[in-house]
């Protein structure tokens, strides 16, 4: 009944020309592929060509990141989501453990992104994750749950519908160590409990929770096999359109 989602981030890589080709390389690739929804994140300088040239295709597009406000202003470099949703997006991804490791992003700033993208009538992709040290010390669970709080903080339920979760274990991001399906699975069916807990259990349900770190064509069919795992958020083997069509079509 939750619709998996496989979602490509393709971090700070490819010049516009090559973001077209990929993107273009992708379309007939999965154009099939109605199992799920489609989604990927070029860098915010190829995104307006991109979208243009997916329109009318299964493949949606996402910012990698956003403003906390919509109103327009004197804010150097940054991006609103209303700006995101005119260059022809309908995702965007908050919070993923690059902004919050390397840019400062904390669970504060991430739920004002998010309630600013919801307000410009963005999905929006929420990334949580613990970072090696923490799972080690026994925290994972914690951290996670104060992601959620904090980034999902005053949202409705009626808000939730238009929210994606992305566990990613940072440990698991870019290393090439997959989380093994059980520890995925476990952290989703906590995230579930907790998302339960905060929003009922019905809105706990029809969440999207996707799975992210080193997913790659031969390791999505077993984290897609588990109940609480409904898609995943794909770094490194999304840049490809043959890798990731695989993941795609990981059925
Ligand atoms: C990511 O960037 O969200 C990610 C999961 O990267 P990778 O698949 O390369 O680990």
């Amino acid at each position: 009944m939750r619709k998996p989602v496989i979602a490509g981030n393709w971090k700070m890589y490819k010049l516009l020309g090559e973001a077209v080709e990929t993107a273009l390389a992708l379309k007939p690739l999965v154009a099939n592929s109605t199992h799920c929804d489609v989604v990927i994140a070029p860098v915010f300088t190829a995104l307006k060509t991109v979208a243009d040239r997916l329109e009318g295709s299964n493949i949606k597009v996402a910012a990698q990141d956003c403003a906390v406000q919509n109103e327009f202003g004197a804010q150097t470099g940054e991006v609103a989501p209303v700006m995101i949703r005119d260059a022809g997006c309908s995702h965007v991804i908050i919070g993923h453990s690059e902004r919050r490791q390397f840019f400062g992003e904390t669970n504060e700033s991430v739920n004002k992104k998010t309630k600013a993208a919801l307000s410009a009538g963005l999905a929006v992709i929420v990334c949580v994750g613990e970072s090696l040290s923490e799972r080690e010390s026994g925290n994972a669970e914690s951290v996670v749950k104060s992601q959620l709080f904090g980034g999902l903080a005053g949202l409705t339920v009626s808000d939730l519908e238009r929210i994606i979760i992305a566990y990613e274990p940072v440990w698991a991001i870019g290393t090439g160590k997959t989380a093994t399906p059980e520890q995925a699975q476990e952290m989703h069916g906590f995230i579930r409990r907790v998302l339960a807990e905060t929003h009922g259990a019905e809105a706990a349900d029809s969440m999207r929770i996707l799975y992210g770190g080193s997913v790659k064509p031969d390791n999505i069919a077993s984290l897609m096999n588990n109940e609480d795992v409904d898609g995943a958020l794909v770094g490194g083997a999304s840049l490809e359109a043959g890798s990731f069509s695989r993941i795609v079509n990981y059925k």
